[in-house]
């Protein structure tokens, strides 16, 4: 491996195909902003599209407004927009209610479409949210249902004639390791069962190609590399072919097929439609149309190409310089999503001393340093000056200073 000094990233700084995108956010100056996987920034015209929705369309058109400037379309445009990125064609993929929410409305649908089974299989280590929305629809259905939660390299082996639903995170929160989506949901269909991907770490960071590995349900985080604000209405994702049995359990009035009808009885609506449950989050919604327009500029593949190397560079940075460290995510490129975490028993003290030195990473229990990349807004001389600062603060001990160890409610 070639030694890589400032000079030469800031020479890959100035080639950069991706390099002007940075100035399409607003980022604090003198900060270096590697937790874009678990807030992305702020697109520079979001406030004033969103002072334009409010004034404008609220303002002044008031209620008229669901029908003047299609309110009530947006989650199906919006999520038209989202699933092109992910790879799937139109009238599939919705934007609506949380991440978790999406989740549960999914994971039971795709129980009812295989009656005669009773497994759903996860990963031990999974998003904590994935874990506990089975364990709440376990506690739901009693016996018929058992979650069967196993480490990655026992999931294959558990996908079997019992298994209902397989529950994954495409890439690891922690940990940034990418399941094989191609093989897993194959054999998977092998077995006859299906297969909802959690892509809350891999939508906007890398292309995804949901119909050509036809992937069954998929749901995804859009206030992370996505940067629909905080809070972002989440991707829903059903493939074309389970539209017309699918049950979701959230039928709530916008599922309906004729909201307007205001019926007593609910009849689910014929398309993506049906897994709507209330009043899209209009607001919401216009701040992540700004950023959805952002992605749509960018070539995927060149994305995901830098990504990688900024992990790249980033792994070999910390090998050379903070050796104390220890790296748990892949050093293979191309099984390892955009952020890198390495582990030290100090991490939580150490992470607090990174961000008052405006070197924002984040922390995941229990020793977790979780860095992430966001190709459209980090240069690679960022990955210098994270790595010579941790440096620093090794070297020092600085970390040991008390204001370090006192624990924040969100880390
Ligand atoms: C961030 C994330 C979520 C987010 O869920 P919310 O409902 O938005 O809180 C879900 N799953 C995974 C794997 C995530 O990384």
């Amino acid at each position: 491996m070639t030694e890589i000094n400032l000079h030469h990233l800031q020479q890959m700084d100035q080639t950069d195909p991706l390099a002007p995108l940075r100035d399409l956010f607003e980022l604090p100056t003198d900060v270096i902003y590697l937790d874009g996987n678990s807030l992305g920034a702020l697109p520079k015209h979001t406030p004033a599209h969103l002072q334009a929705v409010i004034t404008e369309q609220w303002g002044q058109s008031l209620i008229g407004s669901w029908n003047t400037y299609d309110w009530m379309q947006k989650p199906v445009q919006l999520g038209d927009r989202l699933g092109k990125l992910a790879g799937a064609e139109e009238g599939q993929s919705l934007v609506c209610d949380s991440t978790s929410v999406n989740i549960f409305k999914l994971a039971a649908a795709a129980i009812r479409l295989r009656p005669q089974r009773y497994k759903i299989v996860t990963e031990t280590g999974n998003f904590s949210t994935d874990l506990y929305l089975l364990q709440g629809l376990q506690r739901m259905l009693g016996d018929q249902l058992q979650v069967v939660a196993v480490e990655r390299e026992a999931v294959a082996a558990q996908i079997d004639q019992d298994t209902a639903l397989v529950l994954l995170t495409h890439t690891h929160y922690k940990t940034g390791q990418i399941w094989d989506m191609a093989a897993i949901t194959s054999l998977t269909h092998k077995q006859g069962a299906l297969i909802l991907w959690d892509l809350s770490h891999s939508l906007g960071a890398m292309p995804l190609y949901l119909d050509h590995n036809q992937v069954d349900f998929a749901v995804g985080c859009n206030y992370k590399y996505i940067n629909g604000g905080p809070g972002a209405p989440a991707l829903l994702y059903v493939a074309k072919r389970h539209q017309t049995t699918l049950e979701q359990p959230l039928t709530g009035w916008l599922g309906h097929a004729r909201p307007f009808d205001f019926d007593d009885q609910y009849q689910a609506a014929p398309g993506i439609e049906q897994a709507m449950c209330g009043t899209p989050s209009v607001l919401a919604n216009a701040a992540l149309e700004c950023a959805i327009e952002i992605m749509e500029q960018v070539d995927l593949d060149a994305l995901r190409h830098k990504s990688q190397q900024l992990g790249n560079i980033f792994i070999q940075l910390i090998a050379q310089y903070c050796p104390e460290f220890e790296l748990v995510s892949p050093t293979d490129e191309s099984q390892r999503g955009s952020q890198v975490s390495i582990t030290h028993p100090q991490g939580y003290a150490i992470m607090q001393n990174l961000i008052e030195r405006n070197v924002i990473g984040d922390f995941r229990a229990p020793d977790n340093l979780r860095f992430g990349f966001a190709p459209l807004y980090i240069r690679y001389a960022d990955i210098w000056h994270t790595v010579q600062t941790l440096a620093d603060i090794m070297a020092t001990g600085s970390w040991q200073e008390a204001r370090f160890h006192k624990r924040q409610q969100v880390t």
